[in-house]
C-alpha cells in the first residue's frame, strides 16, 4: 500500500463536452502510468458547452466507474493552482495530429511559466481516435450520424436526449 505522499496523480483538465472514446483511452493509459488521474473538468463560463457542468460529471462518473484509480472533478481558476492543491504536479494532456500541437505547445509553456514544478505530460492517441473530438462529434450527432463506436452508450443516449436527429436515427437503428 502506497502512503499517501508516495502517490503518483496526475491532472487530466478538459471541457469533456462530452466525454468521448478519444479522451477514455488517454485515461486508461494514463493509469498505467500514475497512480491515481484527477479527471478535472473545467467550469469556464465563457466557454459555451452543450452539456452543463453536472451532466458532464455524470457522464464521466458512469464511464468511469469501474476504473481504479480515477477521481471527478471540477476546477475553476488557474489550472497550475489547482494541480498543486491535488498534490500533484503533472498535467496530462492526450495529443492527437498536428493540429493539437500548436496549441498544447502553447498551453504547457504558459503553464510552466506560470508555475516550474509543475509538468505538462502528453500521450498520443491511438490511431482509432484520431479524428474523433467533443466538437466533431457534436456536429455528427446533431446531424443524425449514428456516433456509437465513438463514444461510451451513456454519452450516445444524452446526445440523443440533446439531437432529435439522432434521436430518430437510433430508434430507425432499433427497428431494423
Ligand atoms: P479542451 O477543452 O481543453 O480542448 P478537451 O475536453 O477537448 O479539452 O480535451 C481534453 C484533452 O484530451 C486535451 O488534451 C485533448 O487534446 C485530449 N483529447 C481530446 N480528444 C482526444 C482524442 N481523440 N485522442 C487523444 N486525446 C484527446
Amino acid at each position: 500500500m502506497k502512503r499517501d505522499s508516495d502517490m503518483r496523480i496526475a491532472v487530466y483538465p478538459g471541457s469533456f463536452d462530452p466525454i468521448t472514446n478519444g479522451h477514455l483511452s488517454i485515461l486508461r493509459r494514463g493509469l498505467e502510468i500514475f497512480d491515481e488521474v484527477v479527471v478535472a473538468v473545467a467550469t469556464n463560463p465563457q466557454k459555451q458547452c452543450l452539456f452543463t457542468i453536472e451532466e458532464r460529471l455524470d457522464m464521466i462518473r458512469q464511464v468511469t466507474a469501474g476504473m481504479e484509480g480515477v477521481r471527478v472533478d471540477t476546477f475553476e481558476g488557474l489550472l497550475v493552482d489547482y494541480v498543486v492543491r491535488q498534490g500533484s504536479n503533472v498535467i496530462l494532456r492526450g495529443l492527437r495530429a498536428l493540429s493539437d500541437f500548436d496549441y498544447e505547445f502553447q498551453l504547457a509553456l504558459i503553464n510552466r511559466k506560470l508555475n516550474r514544478n509543475v509538468q505538462s505530460v502528453f500521450l498520443m492517441t491511438d490511431y482509432k481516435w484520431l479524428y474523433v473530438s467533443s466538437t466533431i462529434i457534436k456536429e455528427a450527432a446533431s446531424l443524425g450520424g449514428d456516433v456509437n463506436a465513438l463514444v461510451p452508450d451513456v454519452v450516445r443516449d444524452k446526445l440523443a436526449e440533446k439531437y432529435p436527429a439522432l434521436r430518430r436515427r437510433l430508434e430507425a437503428n432499433a427497428r431494423h
